[in-house]
């Protein structure tokens, strides 16, 4: 039997265009939040990402994260954070 359902094809596609990625999905790379770096990871989702992307700004960034010393402050840091993460 011809399975004729649109999603079913549809589901096919991504899980090809997945496999060929090889799981990494998601990439941030520090110059897209402005600065002069040229650190760059790949992860399988923005959680992933963002955790590494805090490290490193944490060992690499230490000053500029200075800034960002209120809770109101580090939400507005982590939406850009999230803004310059890249589906792949
Ligand atoms: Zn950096």
């Amino acid at each position: 039997m011809i399975n004729l359902h649109p999603d079913g094809a549809n589901m096919n596609v991504w899980r090809h265009a997945f496999s060929r990625m090889g799981g990494e999905m998601v990439r941030f790379a520090c110059r897209d939040m402005g600065m002069k770096c040229e650190y760059v990871v790949n992860g399988n989702n923005i959680q992933e990402i963002k955790q590494k992307a805090m490290k490193h700004a944490e060992e690499q960034h230490a000053e500029m994260l200075k800034a960002y010393d209120t809770p109101e402050k580090k939400v507005v840091m982590e939406n850009a954070l999230e803004h310059a993460i890249r589906m792949l």
